[in-house]
């Protein structure tokens, strides 16, 4: 029978600095691998730009390309610095006993098994560590989106995001993680099933709630405009056999002159967004290639099964996090009490990407792989690949897309494949 005193265990026990020690070891290791990538990106973007490859001048002028060259280098530079700072914030955190402290001063409040609290403890971490974030923050959308011309927010707009952001993680936030919290009380171990079932369901309230509710909270939605686009995107959509309700523009040019094209919703409740800068970047043939592409994701069935990856992880990790907390040596190990829910949320919340950073890349190559297929679906729903290729050109040219990755950095990172393997593809014989 193995004893349990809660009292005499704290962050500095030998099985307890063991588990933070291995967390300290894993942040350095997953901080230093990304070090190590965004280095060797560096060094071929630099490499890259002293003998650019004749590709490239088909897609941006000299100028544009040393921009954007110019933007990935001081991005990579912004991204290293928070890297840096998030492992340290993040060491701070497990070593200092901060977070036992703050639990038993939010707990102090009420009983122990109080579903709120515990919820309330989770959001003020939260909110807390988010509070670190925003400087920097500040400093990507005004100094180095700003400087190369893509921040259209104002300070205003900004900080009104802010409140409004955190106006809807106590409103729909702290309920929801109240309610899977307070589950233990009514179903006891079985909870955690229960707790991603709520969850999914809500995720999937949410696909069709989040445009009507909380995305005109932040941006203003109009149908488009009667016309020749919306004629030639309403033929696309018959000719490839997808029924759009409505196709909706958005003001994107509120806050980045970013582009970008996507569904919300699903079933009868999809609906098709495009930005507003998009539409002003492309021509309408390149605007029809793009929506084939969005079509291609839905027709290919991509939807559905990232959902199902996303309802495996969800369960996977209330199984990990029901798991974890009834062991008498992961709570304690952090300073908390064995058995009780709300820190083992938490504190796999915080960890948890030290384990989840190094299957990141297959989730990404499977992404590629969709993107590949729905570029594909779009060349043949065009009947060409130049309409593709040429909104794909634009929209890297416009976006100041780094064209050179080093193959390490965009295997391990990027969701999209590169512009020239895209345009590779799109150019091969099918
Ligand atoms: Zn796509």
């Amino acid at each position: 029978m193995r004893f349990f005193k809660p009292k005499k265990l704290h962050v500095f026990d030998t099985s307890g600095s063991l588990l933070v020690s291995l967390c300290v070891l894993l942040i350095g290791l997953k901080t230093s691998v990304k070090y190590y990538l965004a280095r060797l990106n560096r060094k071929e973007v630099k490499r890259n730009q002293e003998s650019p490859p004749e590709a490239i001048f088909a897609v941006m002028d000299k100028p544009t390309y040393d921009k954007s060259v110019a933007y990935t280098l001081t991005k990579s530079r912004f991204e290293i610095l928070t890297d840096f700072t998030d492992a340290g914030v993040l060491v701070a955190l497990l070593v200092s006993g901060i977070l036992p402290k703050l639990y038993t001063y939010v707990m102090s409040f009420g009983h122990e098994s109080s579903a709120w609290l515990g919820a309330l403890f989770i959001l003020v971490t939260t909110l807390l560590l988010s509070f670190i974030s925003l400087p920097f923050e500040w400093y990507n959308q005004f100094r180095i989106e700003a400087q190369f011309g893509f921040n259209q927010s104002s300070l205003k707009l900004w900080i009104s995001d802010k409140l409004k952001g955190l106006l809807l993680s106590l409103l729909i936030g702290l309920p929801l993680l109240a309610g899977i919290l307070s589950l233990v009380n009514w179903v006891g171990s079985a909870w955690w099933i229960w707790g991603f079932i709520l969850l999914f369901v809500f995720q999937l309230i949410m696909l069709v709630l989040y445009p009507v509710l909380i995305m005109p909270l932040f941006n203003k939605l109009s149908p488009l405009p009667e016309g020749a686009l919306k004629e030639r995107l309403l033929a696309l959509g018959d000719r490839t056999g997808f029924k759009a309700k409505s196709i909706q523009v958005m003001d994107g040019s509120k806050r980045s002159a970013h582009s970008n094209a996507f569904f919300t919703g699903f079933g009868k409740f999809r609906r098709i967004v495009l930005f507003d800068t998009l539409i002003a970047q492309l021509s309408e043939e390149e605007l029809e290639a793009v929506l084939a592409h969005e079509i291609g994701h839905y027709r290919l069935g991509h939807i559905p099964k990232s959902l199902v990856l996303s309802f495996l992880g969800t369960a996977l990790s209330f199984g990990v996090i029901a798991w974890l907390a009834t062991t008498p040596w992961f709570n304690p190990a952090f300073g908390f009490k064995a058995g009780v829910l709300a820190p083992t949320f938490l504190l796999l919340g915080l960890v948890g990407s030290l384990v989840t950073f190094w299957i990141s890349p297959l989730f990404n190559l499977l992404s590629r792989k969709h993107e590949y297929e729905a570029d594909l679906f779009a060349k043949k729903a065009m009947g060409n690949a130049e309409s593709m290729i040429g909104a794909l050109r634009k929209l890297s040219s416009k976006n100041l897309s780094n064209l050179t990755p080093h193959p390490w950095y965009s295997g391990f990172y990027y969701s999209h494949p590169t512009l020239l393997e895209r345009e590779h593809a799109l150019s091969l014989k099918h």
